[in-house]
Parts: structure tokens; C-alpha cells; sequence
């Protein structure tokens, strides 16, 4: 198994080198050769195993230069069930909502209570290994550009972690409450943490700028370190993703959801960066019985309109959200896709995204849209649909969602009146009701008061709903804030060489 770029037919490397380097020299990504392909009898196998089992198998599939020991090890030491809380013997969870026709795929159990701690925390131990294997023994520095969730997730699966060093930027006012303290008092010696004066693709832009700036990774390299990625074009990202949608499958065999191995079912995910749907996309040309993929995005509607017309463009009013881990403009994983669907068009690939940057706008041809459209669905959803979904929702089944999980939710509610496609569903949810306590107690809560403290609507939600409160967050009341550096695009290399004490 080797991988490819997405915009160069020449570039060839090993999966362990694609996870030290993150995203290719020319801008592009890496994207494995071909898929693994799954049979029936893979799923039968697979039913039968734990989530760390599902997991072994498929990463071993894609990563053929580590061995077998490697991989159960990291596997093991990501998932382990301490980190993991919520009861549940697998980090995931399915829940079943009767009143929608639903099932919930809860993503959240981790140590940051978003679905991103799935991939992060196993991205460490994937990179610490893959620096071995390549006969690293530089310092890998993490760029982290987060319009939340990813950030603390990557922070708290990199602390203290050898060999890497990790600066992360946020948006300074596109981040929620809780999600900025989360990041702000991170512990670790190795970690920092930057506002920046901007929005998330301003900062995702300046971190993309870093890494293919010659001179910067010149400086890196004469001090023994070397730029790495823990963003989701990173394909040790992804590739921990897939792995949840095998096992969801073979969770609803076994609860006789889905009553034959082959049986399919749709898949909604609330989208932003288009990397835990695309992972859905993997698996379903891996052999997984996918019917449609529904793509739910929130006001900063880019892909639905891509999806529906083929035209990407990324010239309009970018809107802060109350489901700010989708707030972008530029979903990179996107890329990815296209290049699967052209059958590896590299140089179509390439324009494009060169007249991305250059116009911000570009089009995909007639068969390209086609063979998009016969997978995926698009739709999208405003702040006060997302408000309503969360009390509808929690007034009809009890079930309590977050703002981002809600969008989905609407997406899907939206889809089945349109279509009546009664095809079992798997809704995905990303995030802790808890992590956005604000919006969902405002949705849920008549005597909401907006004035009152981020820990008193905290307790508040859980009195209210009869739901607890994740440990990771009780927990984040006492800790001390350690960050409150800010800085504009143009200085974020300053911020970079400051901590990396080359100034
Ligand atoms: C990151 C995130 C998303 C978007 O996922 P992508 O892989 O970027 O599409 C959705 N919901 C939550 C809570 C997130 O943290």
C-alpha cells in the first residue's frame, strides 16, 4: 500500500511517511493507491471483535510497514477505556431514537467530549511510530489551525507526547466559551495555544502558508525539526475515522438493526472541513453497505451549494455560528474526493484548486457533478432551525443533541420529507451537548438566563434535562488559564519562532 498526492502523478510514499510529512510539498494531499475491499465474510469476522479488534484490522490494511504488535499497541493505548467515558465499552456509541427513525452515532465519549478525540487521540501514537519507521529523529512541530474542537483535541492527545512540539491557532471570537477556557488551560510542556485576529480559514490559510514557506522549513531543519500536521488533511486523521463506520455497521447487525450482512443504510454528518465524511466515502468504497451520504453543513453553506451545482465558491459572507467547529469556507478534504471521483485526475485536480486560490471559484465538469450526485445529498441548516431542532428534538424523545449534531438532525428530517427514503439511517454526532451549553440551554430552557456563568448554565442543563455532566468538563472549572497570547495573520510566524525559541 503506497500513497499518492492529489495533485502529482510522480509523488510516491509510504503511509508512515505521509503521516510525519501531513500534506504533500506542492500544496496537495496524500491519498492511498487503491482501498482495501471488504466481503461479507470481513464483516461477519469483524462483528464478532471489539472496537480496538474492528480498528486493528483496518489500519493494518493501510498501514503494511508497521506490524501487527505496532498497531494493536497504538490502538490500544488511543482507546483506552479511562479516556473513554460514558459507560460504554466501545469509545463510540449507537444510540437508538425511536420517535425519529433514528440512530445516533455518538462520536463523544472522549477525554474533549467532540468526535475529533477519536482520531487525535491515536494521531501520537501513529506519529511517534511513524517516525521511527522513517528513520526520523527530528522534532516533529504540529501546526494546529481550530475552529475549536480540533485544537483541544489535538492538544490533549499531544501533551507531553516525545519527540513533537504543538502550537495552535483559534479564531479569536469564532471559538465558544468552553471551547476557548478548554484550550487556554492546557497542560503540557510542549503545547501552546494563539488567538488569532480573524476567522478559521484566516488562520488555516497562515498555518498552510507556514508549511510550504522554503525559508521557515529551512530554519526548521538546521535546529533537527520538521513540520507535521494533526489538521484533518493530515491522513493519519482520516484513516481512524473510517474505522467507525465499519463498526457502527456491525453494531446494528448485531442489535438487528440491520437485519443481513449487504443491508444498507444512509449516513448524515454534520460537515466543515469534509474529513469525517469523507471517511464515511473510504468506507463505502472499501465495501461498506452505504446507500447515500447526506452532507448537513450550517449557514456557511459552500459544499450543499457545491454538491447541488457543482460550482465551488468560496467569495461569500462567512457567518459565525452557534455550531462553530463548521464554520469554513474552504472544506480541504474535499480535494481528496475529487480526485477519487475523476479516477485520479491529478492535473484536473491541480487546476482546480489553483483556481481556487487564485478566484476562490471553480467548477467541475458534468460527469465529475454526476458521479458526486449519486452519492452524495446536501442541505443545510440556520442558527434558529439548529435552536429549534435541539428543543424539538428533546421534547419528542428525550434525546438532548448539541448545535452541531442538531444540524445533521434537521438535514436528515429535511431529506426523508423530500425524499420518503426509508433506507436505515446512522445520524452522526460530534459534540457534548455540554460543550455548548450556551446555545442548547437557551434551546431547551424557558427561564434561560444569557447573563448568567458558563458553570452555572452548565449545572443548570443538567438539572434541567436529567443528563450529566462529562467529567472533562465539571473538570475544567478549577484549572488555570495558561494562554493568552493573541496575534494577527502576520505574525503568526513570530508566534511560531517565539515558541520554538528561534527568535
Ligand atoms: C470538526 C467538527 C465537525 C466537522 O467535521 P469535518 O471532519 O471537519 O467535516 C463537526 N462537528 C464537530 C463538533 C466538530 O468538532
Amino acid at each position: 500500500m503506497k500513497y499518492k498526492c492529489t495533485r502529482n502523478t510522480n509523488t510516491q510514499v509510504t503511509g508512515a511517511q505521509a503521516i510525519v510529512q501531513g500534506i504533500a510539498k506542492d500544496g496537495g494531499l496524500f491519498v492511498p493507491e487503491t482501498l482495501p475491499q471488504y466481503t461479507h465474510k470481513d464483516f461477519a469476522e469483524m462483528q464478532n471483535g471489539t472496537y480496538i479488534d474492528r480498528a486493528v484490522k483496518v489500519l493494518s490494511d493501510f498501514l503494511p510497514e508497521f506490524t501487527k504488535e505496532e498497531i494493536t499497541q497504538c490502538v490500544a493505548a488511543a482507546y483506552k477505556q479511562e479516556k473513554f467515558s460514558g459507560g460504554h465499552p466501545a469509545p463510540i456509541s449507537v444510540v437508538r431514537s425511536e420517535k425519529v427513525h433514528m440512530n445516533i452515532l455518538e462520536l463523544w465519549h472522549g477525554p474533549t467530549c467532540a468526535f475529533k478525540d477519536m482520531a487525535l487521540q491515536l494521531l501520537p501514537h501513529l506519529l511517534t511510530h511513524s517516525l521511527k519507521i522513517t528513520k526520523c529523529d527530528k522534532t516533529a512541530v504540529i501546526l494546529v489551525a481550530t475552529s475549536g474542537d480540533t485544537g483541544k483535541a489535538a492538544l490533549e492527545g499531544f501533551k507531553d507526547v516525545d519527540q513533537t512540539k504543538m502550537l495552535v491557532f483559534y479564531p479569536e471570537n469564532g471559538v465558544s466559551l468552553m471551547q476557548k477556557r478548554q484550550m487556554n488551560t492546557q497542560e503540557g510542556n510542549n503545547v501552546s495555544v494563539c488567538a488569532i485576529k480573524g476567522n478559521f480559514d484566516d488562520a488555516q490559510t497562515g498555518v498552510k502558508n507556514l508549511f510550504v514557506n522554503k525559508q521557515v522549513c529551512q530554519m526548521l531543519e538546521d535546529n533537527g525539526m520538521v513540520f507535521s500536521s494533526a489538521n484533518s488533511i493530515n491522513w493519519g486523521r482520516l484513516l481512524p475515522q473510517i474505522v467507525y463506520y465499519f463498526s457502527a455497521y456491525c453494531d446494528l447487525l448485531k442489535a438487528g438493526t440491520i437485519k443481513t450482512v449487504g443491508d444498507k443504510i444512509n449516513v448524515v454528518v454534520p460537515t466543515g472541513n469534509f474529513g469525517n465524511i469523507l471517511a464515511a466515502y473510504y468506507a463505502m468504497k472499501m465495501g461498506l453497505p452505504i446507500h447515500r451520504l447526506i452532507c448537513a453543513s450550517n449557514s456557511n453553506n459552500v459544499l450543499t451549494e457545491f454538491l447541488k451545482t457543482g460550482i465551488y465558491d468560496r467569495n461569500r459572507e462567512f457567518y459565525t455560528t452557534i455550531s462553530p467547529s463548521m464554520d469554513i469556507v474552504i472544506s480541504s478534504n474535499l480535494e481528496r474526493l475529487l480526485f477519487d471521483v475523476t479516477e485520479h485526475d491529478t492535473e484536473k485536480v491541480a487546476g482546480w484548486m489553483w483556481q481556487l486560490s487564485q478566484t476562490g471559484r471553480y467548477q467541475v465538469d458534468e460527469k465529475t457533478l454526476e458521479a458526486i450526485q449519486s452519492i452524495f445529498s446536501a442541505d443545510y441548516c440556520d442558527d434558529k432551525a439548529t435552536e429549534e431542532t435541539i428543543a424539538k428534538t428533546y421534547k419528542n424523545t428525550h434525546y438532548l443533541c448539541d448545535t452541531h449534531t442538531a444540524v445533521a438532525v434537521y438535514v436528515y428530517e429535511k431529506y426523508l420529507k423530500e425524499t420518503n427514503d426509508n433506507t436505515p439511517t446512522v445520524v452522526v454526532s460530534t459534540a457534548s451537548p455540554y460543550k455548548f451549553t450556551d446555545s442548547v440551554l437557551k434551546a431547551v430552557c424557558a427561564n434561560y438566563d444569557e447573563t448568567a456563568d458558563e458553570f452555572t448554565k452548565v449545572q443548570q442543563l443538567s438539572k434541567e434535562t436529567e443528563t450529566e455532566i462529562p467529567a472533562p468538563i465539571s473538570a475544567l472549572e478549577e484549572k488555570q488559564v495558561r494562554f493568552q497570547n493573541l496575534c494577527t495573520p502576520d505574525t503568526m510566524l513570530d508566534e511560531l519562532l517565539n515558541m520554538l525559541h528561534l527568535k
